[in-house]
């Protein structure tokens, strides 16, 4: 049996899919990227490929993307997030949404992209340069208030009433906010449901960028916060579709390529 890898070497997370040769999604790895990319993520593929039970050299074709994906030598060939992000998302929604318009939070930046009528990328936003709208504020916000991030969305749910303007355009004033909001005795629910409003008024504006497209997806570590999914579909007063596994979409897509280019090189 042939299996087609795709990485996705991500600032905060290493994510691994493995598709076959009907581009099933068949297995997938997620870690932390750590300080050396290209150490854990050859590391995340051995694991994968050790608890799925596959040899080594049955993944004929290895595809990279991310932030990281030029320090993965042994790859094939590397591709842009915004490519294997469509491909991946396009993939992961096929018969359940018309894909037109991408939202990605990750850890450290966010893209809005845009798809025509067959599924290409017409236009893309991306805001990297400000941690406020990414997952690190998501960790940093759970930091501060002694939970886990995958604790947010069930405290989201739980907030009473009006949620709180965070109003600090800035993570590090943002923090300080935060800090004082709870020295005032707000309480941790209704924060986290200001903190997910305000990453969904910011994500808004960056989609608006782009041009805001009915089949609106969302992916991305930060989708799997229902909170801040519930956020940004009261914001936008529309549903929006999230993948079975949002974090790994974009290696999913990978994978994909993976598949594609083996086979028109092999015929
Ligand atoms: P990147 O590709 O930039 O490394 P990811 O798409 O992997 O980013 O997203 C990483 C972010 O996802 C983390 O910073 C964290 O905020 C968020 N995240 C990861 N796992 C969860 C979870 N189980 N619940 C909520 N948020 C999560």
């Amino acid at each position: 049996m042939k299996y087609f890898a795709g990485i996705d070497i991500g600032s905060t997370a290493i994510k691994i899919a493995l598709v076959d040769t009907d581009k099933n999604l068949i297995g997938h790895k997620i870690s932390a990227s750590g300080s050396m990319f290209y150490k854990y993520a050859k590391q995340t593929l051995k694991d994968m490929l050790e608890e799925l039970n596959i040899a080594p050299e049955d993944v004929v074709y290895t595809v990279a993307t991310g932030y990281g994906r030029k320090l993965f030598k042994e790859a094939d060939e590397n591709i842009s997030e915004i490519t294997a992000n469509a491909l991946g998302a396009r993939a992961a929604a096929e018969g359940q949404c018309n894909i037109k318009t991408i939202i990605n939070i990750g850890g450290q930046d966010s893209k809005a992209i845009s798809l025509d009528e067959d599924g290409n990328v017409v236009n893309f936003a991306m805001n990297d340069r400000c941690a406020a709208g990414t997952g690190k504020f998501l960790d940093v916000v759970a930091m501060n208030l002694e939970l886990e991030v995958d604790e947010l969305g069930a405290y989201h749910f739980k907030s009473q009433g009006t949620p709180l303007a965070i109003n600090s355009t800035c993570a590090v004033f943002a923090e300080s906010e935060i800090i004082g909001l709870l020295g005032n005795n707000n309480s941790v629910e209704d924060i986290v449901a200001g903190v997910h409003y305000s990453i969904a008024k910011r994500i808004i504006k960056l989609v608006k960028r782009v041009g805001i497209k009915e089949g609106i997806y969302f992916d991305g570590g930060p989708a799997l916060n229902k909170g801040l999914v519930h956020a940004i579909e009261n914001e936008l007063s529309r549903e929006i579709f999230i993948p079975k596994f949002p974090q790994i979409t974009t290696a999913y897509g990978a994978a994909i390529l993976a598949h594609e280019s083996h086979s028109y090189e092999n015929g």
